[in-house]
């Protein structure tokens, strides 16, 4: 391999042609520590035409390529595989904010430019960009759109396929696709963006992408309140919505057990209530007009959903200091739960209507099967999507719990595929899912994304080990 490190240390300059154990290390290893893999060298180049010609020199060897951003992804597709025959691409130092156009409502960047950043680029112009996750300050634009993440603005804006206009691509052969247009109207033949969106680096490496901008709100209300029961919330959901419409712009369920792990492993974090609740909303509504006071129409709400005994108790933030510390609660849930230890994570989908049947069954499914078992069920469930994870609050019983991760997601994923959902709603299948594909989704389906992945990467070179299972030498 010394002529192929050669020519990559030639092409991105040594500095950024890593080889080391020490210095290579920290892009091995995914943001849980689940997944460790090996790579010939982590290579970090500067623009697109290194990016190209990075991806030229692998090429010419058949030398696999893992794309990878911020690393915060959850299913091990930014990790390489154990085999060591890969070269990592970080997308790091693509960071320029290329241009904003408030006119026309977009921003143009490159793939490194943290999800905090491009906010901060649209929020300097005067525009919003709406996605917002919990790792903002570390993933990326070329992360965020090849996992086609979500996030807590998904029920008003979209998930990130909605917010991508245009996409820069270097292609597995090395070819740049400049896709960067910023239409909204464009019926000139195949949307080839959308097969880059959510592909998790398997199809290219994004490089560049023109977003959406939307108007900035003007008033926002945020409140933290107590629910009978999911079905109360998703019934609160629809009355929001009837009522404030697209001004409902998160709406996010929390199970006592999730806000417990942030009140333990948080330093600061506090309980708004003062008694404890099986389940939680977090509501927040905006709108980019002052005349319409906001706080009024979801106190009249409140006081009907209290008076029907759908809400129990809860709190309206009287600062943008409390509304802060409210979103923190939510926010911090990942990580207090990475704090507490391993658990078993699910990332699922169903129509929101499903949501009380699903926590309903499934509870009882897996209670039956491991009694006294700790479910940690949060997420958006405005969009139907639940993070639904299990553990064993006694840590000296969890390693062998964890050891039957493959049968208690089964239970939760049949119960999903039973209820017309998804076993991924925003955090992609990387390593982590990839067995389970075959078993929810079409085999037609299926056979469409092998013959996608044959047709632009007939040599496997791209994010091999992902998403896909080998049946052709592409896979
Ligand atoms: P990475 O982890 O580096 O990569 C992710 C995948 O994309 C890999 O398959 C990789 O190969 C590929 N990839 C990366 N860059 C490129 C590129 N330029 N071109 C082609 N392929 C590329 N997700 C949600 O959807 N909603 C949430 O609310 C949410 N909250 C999170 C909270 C925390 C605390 C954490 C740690 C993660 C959360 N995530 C969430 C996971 C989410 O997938 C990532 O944060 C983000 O989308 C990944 O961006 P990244 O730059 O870190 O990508």
């Amino acid at each position: 391999m010394t002529p192929l490190f050669d020519t990559l240390r030639t092409l991105v300059g040594s500095a950024h042609c890593l080889t080391d154990p020490s210095a290579t290390s920290p892009y091995l290893t995914d943001w849980r520590g689940r997944y460790t893999g090996t790579a010939l060298a982590v290579v970090l180049p500067a623009d697109t035409a290194q990016v190209a010609a990075v991806v030229q020199a692998c090429a010419a060897v058949g030398v696999p390529i893992v794309p990878q951003g911020g690393n915060t992804g959850l299913c091990g597709g930014a990790t390489p595989l154990a085999d060591g025959k890969a070269v990592v691409v970080n997308l790091s130092r693509l960071r320029k904010i290329r241009s904003v156009d408030p006119a026309n409502n977009a921003i143009t960047v490159d793939a490194g430019v943290t999800l905090a950043d491009v906010q901060a680029a649209a929020d300097g112009a005067g525009r919003l960009f709406p996605l917002s996750l919990a790792s903002e300050g570390s993933c990326e634009v070329g992360g965020v759109i090849s996992t086609n993440a979500g996030g807590v603005q998904v029920l008003r804006y979209g998930n990130t396929r909605e917010l991508v206009l245009g996409l820069e691509v270097v292609l597995p052969d090395g070819q740049i696709w400049n896709g960067l247009r910023a239409l909204r109207k464009d019926n000139t033949g195949y949307d080839l963006k959308h097969l880059f969106i959510g592909a998790e680096g398997t199809l290219g490496i994004i490089t560049a992408a023109t977003l959406k901008l939307f108007a900035k709100p003007r008033q926002t209300v945020t409140a933290w309140l107590a629910v009978a029961s999911p079905a109360a919330a998703v019934e609160l959901l629809s009355r929001l919505r009837s009522v404030a419409g697209d001004r409902v712009t998160a709406f996010e369920l929390i199970s006592r057990p999730s806000l417990d792990l942030v009140l333990q492993h948080i330093p600061g974090a506090r309980d708004p209530l003062s008694q404890a609740h099986p389940w939680y909303v977090l509501v927040e509504l905006t709108d980019t007009l002052i005349s319409v006071d906001l706080a009024a129409v979801l106190e009249a709400e409140l006081a009907t959903a209290i008076g029907d005994g759908a809400v129990l108790d809860g709190t309206v933030a009287a600062s943008q200091a409390q509304a802060t510390a409210l979103w923190s609660l939510r926010e911090n849930i990942s990580e207090a739960q990475k704090r507490e230890g391993v658990s078993i994570k699910h990332d699922i989908a169903v129509p929101v209507s499903a949501i009380p049947e699903f926590l309903d069954r499934a509870g009882a499914a897996l209670e039956a099967c491991y009694p006294g078992l700790r479910i940690v069920a949060f997420g958006h469930v405005g969009d139907g999507n639940l993070h639904y994870n299990q553990s064993r609050p006694r840590h000296d019983e969890n390693a062998a719990f964890i050891a039957r991760t493959e049968e208690v997601g089964r239970v939760v994923h049949d119960l999903v595929h039973e209820l017309g959902g998804s076993i991924s709603a925003e955090h992609g299948i990387g390593q982590l899912k990839r067995a389970l594909l075959p078993a929810y989704k079409p085999a037609v389906e299926l056979e469409l994304m092998h013959r996608i992945k044959y047709a632009l990467d007939p040599r496997g070179l791209m994010n091999p080990g992902k998403v896909l299972q080998g049946r052709r030498a592409a896979d």
